[in-house]
């Protein structure tokens, strides 16, 4: 699967929260992965919130009359119009024009991604450089198409699939952001390289719950409708953004930090990428803030490349194809399969014999003793000694400080000589 060219084919949709972008979108990732796609009707109580009005836009543009040229149009980028603006089609001047205008003076070149999604008004996102050339004394026709809808949706993507038990992996990432590339297009489509992989498996000790939802708005409304489930299974699970560039993994932790995700994730990342940069809970930012609020309390922490908002591009156009990599992609992809396996294959290894198994009689012990297999001898040794059903094979990996896929052939060796209950 090319994750890259996913991104592309997702690239010019114009998503918001609510949105015939957010339906296109999720229908061109339904050709991968068998999502369901679900909608829950504007207006609807979701905890303290309640699902907005459907927002659609067909254009938006400003034409400078005295020249007639359009100097904002929503066509050529779609971070032009504030995400969730009003109708409009008025002639004004410069001064009012301007009250209505956003742009970064640190990155000049940059358009800013702009919403008000439950404030009603209207603006337009322009690069500061553009800005400077905007001639003050002119009238400006100012137009938006946009459309609320009462009686539309938030559409959402779910794929659920069965394992052997009820207990619950789960993954989540947002499909809400126009036009922009690690944050967030990346999220969903490491996510649906994800579901494809667990859908191809054949043996699946866990269950795993996939979804696409729009960020904030739709995790609540998500936990709202499934909230008593997803307490009652989940056992670990990873909320999915900026996976898309070549920064350093990044890990943000769940709100208690000790989860069983937490633990595979720090795991992973210390014996694979030791310079990954470590936050805490309180530089979080995107839907673990909702999974994790208090009462809600599921295992999610989140593994990113650079974290959302460390990134100078972050929330501007220039998050674009220069910034993320097929190369990039597949990295944190394969990172994520390895946090799979760990959950897939943990177990709590318990001995069958009191005192020392006799390894010799069972060929686990080398007939010619040199320096190597001597430390051989001992990781087994050391393996053995923590193999009391209370410790799992990441516990003992960590102790031992031995490469879990190590500890996976002592256990099997172990296995094999029908020494574990
Ligand atoms: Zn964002």
């Amino acid at each position: 699967m090319n994750l890259l060219q996913i991104c592309k084919e997702l690239y010019p949709i114009y998503r918001s929260i609510t949105g015939n972008g957010v339906r296109e979108s999720l229908k061109i990732l339904q050709k991968y992965v068998n999502f369901k796609i679900h909608e829950i009707p504007s207006g609807t109580k979701v905890f303290d919130w309640t699902v907005p009005e459907e927002w659609n836009i067909k254009s938006a543009f400003v034409v400078d009359l005295s020249t007639n040229e359009v100097v904002i149009d929503f066509k050529n980028h779609n971070l032009h119009v504030v995400g969730y603006s009003v109708p409009i089609d008025e002639v004004i001047d410069f001064n009012e024009l301007d009250e209505h205008l956003y742009f970064n003076e640190k990155l000049p070149s940059a358009i800013p991604y702009v919403t008000s999604y439950y404030n009603k008004n209207w603006g337009f996102c322009i690069a500061f450089n553009e800005y400077l050339k905007l001639n003050r004394s002119s009238k400006y026709k100012v137009f938006i198409d946009s459309d609320f809808n009462q009686n539309g949706s938030l559409t959402y993507a779910e794929l659920v699939i069965p394992g052997e038990t009820e207990k619950e992996i789960f993954f989540s990432s947002y499909i809400c952001h126009p036009q922009m590339c690690n944050n967030e297009l990346s999220g969903p489509v490491v996510l649906t390289a994800l579901a494809s992989y667990i859908s191809a498996c054949k043996l699946l000790k866990y269950t795993y719950r996939f979804v696409l939802i729009p960020e904030t708005i739709g995790s609540i409304a998500y936990l709202s409708k499934h909230i008593t489930k997803l307490k009652k299974n989940v056992i670990a699970g990873y909320n999915l953004t900026c996976l898309g560039d070549e920064g350093e993994f990044s890990y943000i932790p769940s709100r208690l930090g000790n989860t069983l995700s937490d633990k595979i994730a720090l795991h992973v990342l210390n014996s694979n990428f030791p310079n990954f940069i470590s936050y805490s809970w309180l530089d979080r930012g995107s839907d673990e803030r909702q999974y994790c609020a208090p009462g809600i309390d599921l295992p999610i922490c989140s593994i990113t490349r650079t974290k959302y908002g460390k990134y100078p591009e972050y929330h501007t156009s220039l998050d674009d194809f220069n910034l993320i990599s097929e190369n990039a992609l597949q990295k944190s992809f394969d990172l994520y399969k390895q946090l799979i396996h760990i959950l897939e294959t943990d177990c709590y290894p318990s001995l069958n014999v009191l005192c020392e198994p006799q390894l010799g009689k069972r060929g686990l012990y080398p007939n010619i003793s040199t320096v190597n297999s001597g430390q051989t001898v001992r990781d087994l040794m050391n393996f053995i000694s923590y193999c009391d059903g209370n410790h799992s094979l990441l516990d003992i990996s960590n102790i031992l400080k031995l490469d879990y896929t190590n500890c996976i052939d002592l256990y099997s060796k172990l296995f094999k000589a029908n020494l574990l209950k």
